[in-house]
């Protein structure tokens, strides 16, 4: 019997090159996909996750968590707080860190896998080249693996392709599974725009990117 994998889809551009890794790895019939309704400010993100997932043909479960926006603290959940580049020379991360984001999605998407019987866990977070998220790291993630098939009696394995790539590399990447038309539906400012604002952290590390890559952005063109 072929693996199964579940992908968290966010909408952006790396969950997406993400989704086209899996099905490359285990085949479009074995991959799903997972999205959270986390109380983000831009709502266009989960649009956008559900017209990749159209797109590339993979069934899709929107799960909400509403607690993020709750506890508030966040430039991504509190419409209160404007995104700044800048770190916070507190602790070294912009405002745009949600503390536990990725660890809350992929324990919630590790207990949907067990649910449904999927062995693997595939999520776009990257420790490189990136805002410095600390559950975005290797370590962190190892740690949750450890946690989860202690915690659930499980095999479940966390794949992480992204991890160690650049943006440039990520772009490579993408191009390489045929993920580029997706790239068109991908959301990625940190502003809510579309098309991107093109000044953002998010939009210029996007941009960054393609440059470097030699690839013209689709996004851009819509
Ligand atoms: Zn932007």
């Amino acid at each position: 019997m072929s693996e199964s994998a579940l992908v968290v889809l966010s909408g952006g551009q790396d969950s997406t090159t993400c989704l086209y890794w899996a099905i490359d790895r285990f085949g479009a019939g074995n991959v799903s996909c997972v999205t959270f309704d986390y109380g983000q400010r831009h709502r266009v993100e989960l649009e956008c996750a559900r017209a990749i997932a159209e797109l590339a043909n993979v069934p899709q479960l929107e799960l909400p968590i509403d607690t993020f926006a709750a506890l508030g603290g966040d430039a991504l959940t509190d419409p209160g707080i404007d995104v700044q580049s800048d770190a916070n020379p507190e602790n070294g991360l912009p405002n745009t860190f949600v503390p536990g984001r990725n660890l809350i999605f992929l324990t919630f998407a590790a207990a949907l896998a067990y649910q449904r019987n999927i062995e693997n866990l595939v999520t776009g977070v990257a420790e490189t080249d990136y805002s410095g998220y600390p559950d975005c790291r290797e370590g962190a993630l190892q740690a949750l693996q450890q946690a989860l098939r202690l915690g659930m009696e499980s095999a479940i394995r966390i794949h992480a392709p992204l991890m160690q790539m650049s943006k440039q590399q990520t772009v490579l990447l993408a191009r390489d599974l045929g993920a580029l038309p997706a790239m068109a539906l991908t959301h990625t400012c940190y502003n809510g725009k579309r098309p991107p604002c093109g000044t953002c952290p998010a939009c210029e590390l996007r941009a960054k990117g393609f440059a470097a890559a030699g690839i013209e952005d689709p996004l851009v063109d819509l």
